[in-house]
């Protein structure tokens, strides 16, 4: 039996957390009755710094079942690093964590079956969509591109997968390792290695509030997806450079038939041939230099190399 901690992030969620709140409190007392997790396993609810009544909320349902406790974030740091305080808080104190948006869009009977692949063996189960039907069209086609791009780019991550996932105790502290500051969850904690498994999440809609992710907010998180992940951007300039060098020797060759056969403008040839030369040359030039600063932005983030499952070693 395992002690669980369910781990939810808050932003302008007045509508929705005791609703929320009463269901994951139901859900731990099944789990708790079918001796899945243990009677001290906890929601921990993570204000991230919102503007309405969702921390007094959240002290009101703590009054009330101390199974129901919350961490309040001094300002709003957005989605990824709530959920990270969330998990970083509850680390130590449980064996699992769970993360589901307070929304409760996820399907949270998924969540014991998570319990049962984490007994089984596994350290991280991802919840993967099966259906976006309840998506709005926009959101399911912005989502999908993205991760095809992301693909495309060499970011490995789970397909349809967002944040609602089981973490144990050792990917947890392997989650700890990684010191960087723009942290795209989907990406890092696939690079955290442990035996995996996914579970089917088949996702409703929001039945209180509004969504409270903007497109700003959603397009920095693309960003970062990407960018946190990938330096092949920085490598396609040097691509582009190596094409337009092509096209200078292809113009190169053009100019000369065209001298040949007596059909030019006189400057015209020493102009074409300078702009995409001079053109190339530079564009190289910048993917080079791009390359390096790549490579100083991965040594940066000063992420684990390896991370030890087990051992043999005995103590001395
Ligand atoms: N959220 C957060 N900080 C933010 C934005 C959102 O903690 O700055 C929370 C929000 O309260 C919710 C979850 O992140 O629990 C996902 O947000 P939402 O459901 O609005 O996103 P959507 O499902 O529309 O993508
Ligand atoms: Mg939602």
């Amino acid at each position: 039996m395992i002690r669980l901690a369910i781990v939810s992030p808050c932003y302008n969620e007045e509508e929705m957390l005791r609703v929320s709140a009463g269901r994951l409190i139901e859900l731990l007392d099944s789990m708790v009755k079918e001796g899945k997790v243990s009677t001290d396993s906890f929601v921990l609810y993570v204000n991230d710094g919102s503007l309405d009544a969702s921390w007094s909320i959240i002290e009101e349902l703590h009054a009330g079942d101390k199974r129901i406790s919350g961490i309040s974030l001094a300002h709003n740091v957005g989605h990824q690093n709530a959920i990270l305080a969330g998990m970083m808080t509850a680390r130590g104190m449980v064996d699992g964590v769970v993360t589901i948006d307070a929304d409760l869009q996820d399907d949270i009977r998924c969540i014991p079956q998570m319990v049962d692949l984490y007994e089984q063996g596994n350290e991280i189960i991802y919840g993967v969509k099966v259906s976006r039907e309840a998506d709005p069209v926009l959101k399911r086609m912005t989502a999908q591109t993205f991760y095809k791009l992301q693909e495309s780019m060499g970011v490995q991550t789970v397909y349809n997968h967002a944040d609602f996932r089981f973490m144990g105790r050792k990917a947890l502290d392997g989650l700890a390792l990684f010191e960087e500051r723009n942290i795209y969850l989907r990406g890092l904690i696939p690079l955290i290695g442990y035996k995996s498994a996914t579970v089917d999440d088949v996702i409703s809609n929001r039945e209180h509030g509004k969504s409270k992710y903007t497109l700003r907010k959603m397009l920095n998180l693309a960003f970062d997806g990407i960018t946190s992940f990938s330096i092949r951007p920085i490598q396609i300039i040097t691509v582009i450079g190596v094409v337009m060098l092509i096209l200078a020797f292809a113009m190169l060759i053009y100019v000369l038939v065209s001298v040949i056969m007596g059909h030019y403008v006189p400057g015209w040839s020493s102009l074409m041939l300078s702009v995409w030369f001079i053109g190339s040359v530079l564009t190289i030039a910048i993917g080079v230099v791009g390359t390096y600063i790549g490579k100083m932005y991965m040594e940066m983030k000063r992420r684990p190399r390896y991370i030890i499952d087990r051992s043999l070693l005995s103590d001395n």
